[in-house]
């Protein structure tokens, strides 16, 4: 058990990477929003697996919330953020408030296209990820870190920073982890103590239905009616789909006629108020 430091703003922050860096250690990001579930522990573990040093970012960031989202009542649990990262080993987190991120005239986005723009998530939540991927440019810029770790949770969001780093040439490597799950399978996410009992134990569906498509898909079964069943199948455990799609993991963009390449299957879809996205893999890709 460590105590991290708190570092609250970038000089802060920057001051003590740098002693780090001068004693030649190598530094892991793991950013977050905070209410940390083993998930997000998960990451902080592949980071200290990967370099001797782990930050973690906590930043419940506005401008990736729309204004019908749910921002403002977003869980915020710091003290007990920092005792689970402490016992994670972190060494440092960084928590900086709106106005240090977003100080007074603030006037720059990242501008996305490419998998930011599969008509998966951002079909949904069209200012997302301009807000994702400007938060992030800016904990890589303000952190200089050598390995940032994403979860495949999000993956569409892996895969909008790992194309923004290496379009924008940041000295950074971005790593993604898979996805940790309750017993159920359900995927754990920050999001998961708004269901009521009987909405949580309906959850899980959505994690059942996603694996039984992909054994389909590997069984042979034509992508269109797998899609079709497991739609209806999502819908039939009590949730209001948004999209259930199979995509190229690499592009997010429609399978290609590759047989070779891998496929993922992704998913969003509303249990009562709270909305959930899950996604595994379809065809894990082939050597030729
Ligand atoms: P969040 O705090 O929800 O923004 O998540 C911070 C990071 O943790 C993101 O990279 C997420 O993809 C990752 N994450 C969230 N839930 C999980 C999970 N169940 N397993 C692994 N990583 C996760």
């Amino acid at each position: 058990m460590t105590t991290p430091l708190i570092a609250r703003t970038t000089a802060d922050l920057r001051q003590t990477v740098a002693t780090w860096r001068r004693a030649g250690e190598r530094v892991a990001l793991v950013p977050t929003m905070g209410a940390l579930h083993p998930g997000h522990i998960s990451l902080v573990d592949l980071g200290r697996a990967s370099a001797g040093r782990v930050v973690t970012s906590i930043f419940v960031n506005p401008t990736q919330f729309a204004p019908n989202e749910d921002f403002s009542k977003y869980p915020r649990t710091f003290d007990a953020d920092v005792e689970r990262l402490g016992k994670a080993g972190c060494d440092l987190v960084f928590a900086p408030s709106p106005d240090v991120m977003y100080g007074h005239g603030f006037a720059t986005t990242i501008s996305l296209e490419g998998p930011a723009r599969a008509g998966l998530e951002d079909a949904f939540r069209p200012t997302h990820f301009a807000g994702v991927a400007t938060v992030v440019a800016k904990l890589l810029i303000q952190c200089g870190p050598d390995i940032a770790i994403f979860g495949e949770k999000d993956f569409q969001q892996l895969a909008v920073i790992a194309r923004m780093a290496r379009d924008l040439d940041m000295p950074v490597e971005i790593l993604g982890a898979p996805t940790l799950r309750e017993a159920d399978g359900l995927a754990m996410s920050s999001r998961n103590v708004y269901l009521s009992a009987a909405e949580r134990a309906a959850a899980p569906a959505l994690h059942r239905v996603l694996q039984d498509c992909a054994a389909r898909i590997a069984r042979g079964e034509t992508f269109e009616s797998v899609l079709a069943q497991g739609r209806a199948e999502i819908e039939k455990a009590g949730f209001k789909l948004d999209y259930l799609e199979l995509r190229d993991a690499a592009s997010l963009a429609a399978p290609g006629s590759d047989p070779k390449a891998a496929l993922r299957l992704l998913a969003a879809a509303r249990m009562g108020a709270t909305r959930l996205i899950d996604n595994v893999h379809a065809r894990q890709a082939q050597e030729s």
